[in-house]
């Protein structure tokens, strides 16, 4: 028998399987073994705005708060939108465009979904 992966919500070891998912009986959390399986690929870089949905290269963010951009007196303001360029490992993991300042490197704790 494999060893089954510990709940990811309470990292509890007594899940079970029951045919495509995995259930954990302490917080009745269920997920499917295949996106377990993609979690656990270190390479994958899963990155989440600020409501939780997870971001890929090319979306279309706007900023849900009002930035301070270091060394220069600008702003990027609440609603700004950007694009994300590309997702990188790090603080500040998203490489966007932002609209009318270009380049600049973001959290995407800062940023939704548009
Ligand atoms: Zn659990």
């Amino acid at each position: 028998m494999s060893t089954l992966p510990n709940c990811p919500k309470c990292n509890s070891e007594y899940t079970y399987e029951d045919g495509e998912l995995l259930i954990c009986p302490e917080c009745s959390h269920e997920w499917s073994k295949n996106a377990a399986e993609a979690n656990s690929d270190d390479d994958v870089l899963v990155v989440r705005d600020a409501n939780g949905n997870i971001l890929i290269d090319g979306d279309n963010v706007t900023v849900v708060k009002d930035l301070k951009i270091k060394g220069s007196s600008s702003v990027i303001k609440v609603g700004t939108k950007a694009k994300i360029v590309r997702i990188v490992a790090g603080d500040h993991d998203l490489d966007c465009k932002v609209d009318g300042m270009g380049p600049m490197m973001l959290k995407s704790s800062v940023v939704k979904k548009a």
